[in-house]
This record gives structure tokens, C-alpha cells and sequence, in this order.
């Protein structure tokens, strides 16, 4: 194992440490010691943007040695960083907020890095997933993570419709932009009575934790400009409805819509599967759209 600085390791590991280092998502006492001690020694602090990290580190009195990784530079970074790091440097990895790697960058350099045989070692601390779980008061034994619903209605309907039947407890992140309309579609898509809890803000000045069905959590939000601002966690009970019989639905859809036009492969897929023909049309669209840019 690593002696958690860097130096020799006694089990065929080489070279330094990777530290995956968790930030606060709002609230700056909730760094943890360990964080502010790893950060404070290693080599260099890998950040997804360098300036909001040195503004997190000054406040903590700390400087340290920066290179920006990010989603647009990861890739061509991941070489250099993993080199330092055989050779014996540290480095910690660190995202805007919250947790490296969950919707955020690092997962090419963690991979590489313990490809090539470096140590990877978590600090681990704030996420927004966890923390709106954690108060969520739906049930969190088994839980699926979906990162953000996409930006264009069509496949954020889509994408809804793919876990309809899910039965662990969803959990997406949403931002101010399009929490309307995700609840909107969320409610019909996934069922206005469907139990959901909506997480803003949270650890922050104007946290918010609304409970209530999927339907009570549209209107209100719609109904308020205040309950539309800031960063927020979906978190909706698992469905109850068993899935429908048959073959799945995407492969009836991809077989008639291969055959046939939009509307008499709906119809017909409709009565193959037993699914509703405005959910099998709106996805029907999808998958031409898919195609089409494939
Ligand atoms: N890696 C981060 C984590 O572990 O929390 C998540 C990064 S993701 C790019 C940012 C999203 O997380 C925001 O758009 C929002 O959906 C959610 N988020 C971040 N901070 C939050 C907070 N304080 N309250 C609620 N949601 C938050």
C-alpha cells in the first residue's frame, strides 16, 4: 500500500498518489481537515476550474501548484499528469464542488492513472446526491443515479420514459434553467402521484427541501420564481407498475419503424406492447433523431 504522501510502496505500486479530494457544495465548513491537509501537501492540485479552487484554497490559507482539467482538456492533460505521477509526484483532484467524477470530470485520469499502477485514494465529503439523499426520506437501500436530464424536451421525455418502471429511488441533478419543465415532464411522464422530493440549494443560505407528489412539486415551483433559482437534486420514489410484457418496446419500435411509416408503426407497437401511442410517438421521434445523427 501507499504511505498516503507519495514515495515507495510496498505492493508493486509505483510511484505517487492520485487523491480524489471532495469540496464543500456550498457551505466552506464542511472542508474536511483531511482534505485541507492533502491539498496543502501535494505536488499539484488538478481543478476543474483553477480560479474557483485558488479562490477555495487562499480562504483556507493555502497555496498550491494548479493545472486546469476539465471536460474539454482532460483527455490531453491525462498523459502528463499520469507521467508526474509514475514518476513519484502527488497530486489532488478536485472539482468545482462536491465530489470528483459524479457529473464532474476526472474519470479518464482516475483510469489511467490506476492503469498504469498508481495509487488512487478518495477524500471523501460533500456530494449533492448523497446529502439530498440523506434527507430526502424516500428509500435509499438501492437508489440509480441519472446525472442530468437532457436539455431538449423530446429526449428528457425519453429519457424519462427509459426508467418508468425503474423500481429503486431515481435521483437526477437539475439546474434553474429547466427545473420547470423537468418537473412538468417528469410528472407526466413518470405519474403526477409518483412521491418526490426536490433538494435546492442545499448547505446553502436559501436551502430548500420540498416533499411531495410529483404533481405538488411542479405546480409549485412553477407558481414561484424563488423555488426556481439555484442548484437542485430530483430525488422520486421508485415505480410501482410492473413493466409491460413482451419484447421491449425500443426493439418492436426500431423493427416497425424499419418497415414502416412513423404513425402505422406507432399503432402497431402500441398493440404489440400494450404501451400508451403518445408515449410510443414521442419516442418513435427519438429514435429517428438518434439515427439520423448516428
Ligand atoms: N460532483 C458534484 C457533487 O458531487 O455534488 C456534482 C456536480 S454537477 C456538475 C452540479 C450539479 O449538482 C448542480 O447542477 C446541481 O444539480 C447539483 N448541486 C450542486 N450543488 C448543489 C447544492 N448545494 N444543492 C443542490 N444541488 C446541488
Amino acid at each position: 500500500m501507499s504511505n498516503g504522501t507519495g514515495g515507495p510502496t510496498s505492493d508493486g505500486a509505483v510511484g505517487g498518489v492520485l487523491w480524489v479530494v471532495a469540496t464543500p457544495i456550498g457551505n466552506m465548513d464542511d472542508m474536511s481537515p483531511r482534505a485541507l491537509a492533502v491539498l496543502g501537501s501535494v505536488d499539484l492540485v488538478a481543478a476543474e476550474d483553477t480560479r474557483r479552487t485558488g479562490l477555495l484554497l487562499t480562504r483556507q490559507g493555502i497555496r498550491a501548484r494548479m493545472v486546469s482539467l476539465h471536460e474539454h482538456n482532460e483527455e490531453a492533460r491525462v498523459p502528463r499528469l499520469v507521467r508526474a505521477l509514475s514518476e513519484g509526484r502527488t497530486v489532488a483532484l478536485v472539482s468545482d464542488a462536491g465530489t470528483p467524477l459524479i457529473s464532474d470530470p476526472g474519470f479518464r485520469l482516475v483510469a489511467a492513472a490506476a492503469e498504469a499502477g498508481v495509487v488512487v485514494r478518495p477524500i471523501p465529503g460533500p456530494s449533492a446526491v448523497t446529502a439530498a439523499l440523506s434527507v430526502a426520506g424516500l428509500p435509499t437501500d438501492r437508489f440509480v443515479f441519472e446525472g442530468f436530464l437532457p436539455a431538449r424536451a423530446g429526449a428528457r421525455r425519453a429519457s424519462l420514459e427509459r426508467v418508468r418502471f425503474e423500481p429503486r429511488t431515481l435521483v437526477w441533478l437539475e439546474s434553474a434553467h429547466r427545473i420547470v419543465a423537468s418537473l412538468a415532464d417528469a410528472a407526466e411522464v413518470l405519474g403526477s402521484e409518483r412521491r418526490a422530493v426536490l433538494a435546492r440549494e442545499l448547505t446553502k443560505r436559501y436551502e430548500t427541501v420540498l416533499r411531495g407528489s410529483l404533481e405538488e412539486l411542479s405546480r409549485r415551483v412553477a407558481s414561484d420564481p424563488e423555488q426556481q433559482k439555484g442548484e437542485f437534486v430530483l430525488i422520486v420514489e421508485g415505480g410501482t407498475e410492473p413493466p409491460p410484457m413482451g419484447r421491449p418496446v425500443d426493439d418492436v419500435l426500431d423493427a416497425l419503424l424499419a418497415e414502416l411509416p412513423v404513425k402505422q408503426a406507432v399503432r402497431l407497437a402500441a398493440v404489440v406492447t400494450g404501451e400508451k401511442k403518445n408515449t410510443l410517438y414521442r419516442r418513435a421521434l427519438q429514435r429517428r433523431q438518434d439515427w439520423a445523427s448516428e
